[in-house]
């Protein structure tokens, strides 16, 4: 399959019906073929990183949301543990802590976002700050919805200061949440993630719908793109990010820089 960012991305603005998205993607393709094309492309990443962190210029920021079992880690093991870690960083945002909550609400972000030449990866965001806020009733709604413009604006702002940012919601089914929850409780490996805020949020499917397409619809923008990604199947899920991390990457065009010295000058003896 070519043009993955294309097939994927939503365009600005653009208002869907998650309903209507594929949540299992991956029709006419093996699950087999696609690991191995993860073999190969998952080097390539690492070899744009590299003029990335040689470059010292610019950053990429990749944010990752989805439903609770949605795959983050996953994604997070299978795909961008083929990075250098010396140049990528990883935030996984949880419930804000006291001292978080006594700022604003992109205080945590903006000290996570990364330098010049890293790869940050968040597992979860600012857009949280939309999405289980609005749907539990954690602050007013006349502050939530103050958020999605705070949001372009931070992300503009960013970009604007040389970070690229590619934004994915792993989209699963509601049944295949059912499984993957069930399988936390089955499984003595996953008992550790088994959390009863899970079947709580749960119950709330339909107003995180409805928060995710309101956040897809108005944090869209042409600096700051959303995609959404069928999630259902793992081994598509990780192939569709890491091609579109790849071509993302790549379009920057990230340069080794030319040498700092006159290096005819420099004798190694
Ligand atoms: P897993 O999917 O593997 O369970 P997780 O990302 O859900 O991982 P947890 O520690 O289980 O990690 O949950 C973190 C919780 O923190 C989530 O329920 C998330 O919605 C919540 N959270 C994150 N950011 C905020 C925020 N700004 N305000 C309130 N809750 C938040
Ligand atoms: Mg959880």
């Amino acid at each position: 399959m070519k043009n993955w960012t294309k097939k994927f991305r939503i365009p600005p603005g653009k208002r869907i019906r998650l309903e209507d998205w594929p949540t299992a993607g991956g029709d006419g393709m093996e699950k087999s073929e696609a690991r191995r094309r993860l073999e190969i492309i998952g080097p390539q990443m690492a070899d744009w990183q590299h003029r990335l962190y040689a470059e010292q210029r610019r950053a990429v920021l990749v944010v990752l949301q989805a439903m609770d079992a949605g795959g983050k880690d996953g994604v997070i093991r299978r795909v961008f543990t083929f990075l250098n870690p010396q140049g990528c960083r990883v935030t996984s945002f949880k419930t804000p802590t006291p001292s978080e909550l006594a700022h604003d609400f992109l205080w945590r972000i903006h000290q996570a976002v990364p330098a010049r030449g890293e790869v940050g990866v968040f597992n979860r965001s600012h857009y949280e700050d939309v999405l289980i806020v609005r749907v539990q009733n954690l602050v007013r709604q006349k502050v939530w919805e103050q958020r999605y413009d705070q949001i372009n604006d931070f992300e503009r702002m960013l970009t604007e200061n040389g970070t690229a940012i590619f934004k994915f919601i792993l989209h699963i089914s509601r049944e295949e949440q059912r499984q993957r929850l069930e399988e936390r409780l089955r499984d003595p490996s996953k008992h550790w993630k088994a959390d009863p805020a899970d079947a709580r949020e749960r119950e709330c499917w339909d107003d995180y719908i409805a928060a995710y397409e309101d956040a897809i619809e108005r944090c869209g923008t042409p600096w700051a793109p959303w995609h959404v990604i069928p999630a259902d199947r793992k081994w598509f899920r990780d192939l569709a990010i890491a091609e579109i991390f790849l071509e993302g990457l790549r379009s920057l065009r990230p340069q080794y820089p030319p040498p700092k010295v006159d290096l005819s000058k420099i004798v190694i003896r």
